[in-house]
């Protein structure tokens, strides 16, 4: 694996004669982050990542200067897991001046969910992954379904500025109890360890009340006070369409235009954000 910090560099790393995949992430990395770079490794002859702490998308109360940072164990792992290229840039070498060119993704996908409760996240998120695309020159990247709105922003950036890229999502890696892994999982004391699955069993319970016919409505506000009743800070728990993420209203919740099709696709996703302690964990369930 070759490690390189510049743009220049990494420009005359990559071999384009072969299908280049890429896989951005912040680094502190887990197995989900690993599933992607085995996907990669799959379709592609020259697998690139990058590992970069984005300050953009950090509004300032949050965690951008504590973000884990472990880059010597990051760099073995991608080694070990076939990684050909890895990109670090330090912050002078993406921004050698203020950003000020940037991506505004459209409000009615990125102002809601984690848009409302974190704003300028996802203008944050798309200005970097654009610049790492033109850094990287990908013919596949690689995001995570555990940031599901991310991952459709970023396929909607694809297909709207038409940039020669297709999309893989892979699926969330979960530890054994259900927990999605997460580089922010670190920063739990053990009882909130114990306690964090509660986000996802949580979930699971709003799909099996939704199949049971519940209205969408009540669904919502029973998961929200059942994780509030045991100690959580919610931010949204709701169930929207796969497809758009608009939210389903009680008369259409149910209909046949929302139910899977034949060849059984997804046509909802519950998705939840929720504070344990000082933590933010975010989670959803495809059905
Ligand atoms: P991050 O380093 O958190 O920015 O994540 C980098 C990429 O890894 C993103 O595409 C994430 O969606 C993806 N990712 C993070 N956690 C998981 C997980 N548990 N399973 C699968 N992908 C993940």
């Amino acid at each position: 694996m070759i490690t390189v910090r510049t743009i220049s560099q990494l420009r005359s790393s990559v071999d384009h004669s072969k299908v280049v995949g890429f896989v951005p992430t912040m680094g502190n990395l887990h197995a989900g982050h690993l599933d992607l770079i085995s996907r990669a490794k799959q379709h592609s002859g020259c697998v690139v990542s990058s590992i970069f702490v984005n300050r953009l998308q950090f509004a300032p109360h949050e965690d951008f200067d504590s973000y884990p940072r472990t880059f010597i164990e990051d760099s073995k792992k991608l080694e070990a897991a076939g990684c050909d290229v890895l990109f670090a840039p330090r912050e002078e070498d993406l921004y050698p001046v203020p950003q000020g060119f940037q991506v505004s993704p459209p409000e009615e996908l990125a102002d809601i969910l984690e848009g409302e409760f974190r704003p300028g996240f996802f203008k944050g998120v798309c200005t970097v992954v654009l610049k790492l695309f033109n850094c990287v020159h990908p013919n596949r990247v690689y995001f995570g379904r555990k940031d599901y709105q991310q991952a459709m922003i970023i396929d909607h950036m694809i297909s709207q500025m038409a940039l020669p890229i297709e999309m893989v999502k892979v699926p969330t890696r979960r530890e054994v109890d259900g927990l999605a892994m997460s580089s922010r999982n670190g920063y739990l004391s053990d009882p909130e360890r114990a306690e964090a699955v509660q986000l996802y069993l949580t979930l699971c319970q709003m799909r099996e009340s939704f199949k049971e016919g519940k209205s969408v409505a009540l669904i919502e506000q029973e998961a929200m006070q059942h994780l509030q009743a045991r100690g959580w800070k919610t931010d949204y728990l709701t169930i929207r369409s796969a497809l758009d993420l608009t939210a389903l209203d009680q008369s259409t919740a149910h209909n046949a235009t929302h139910l899977p099709d034949k060849n059984n696709t997804v046509s909802f996703v519950a998705l939840g954000a929720a504070r344990i302690g000082k933590t933010r964990l975010i989670d959803n369930l495809e059905f």
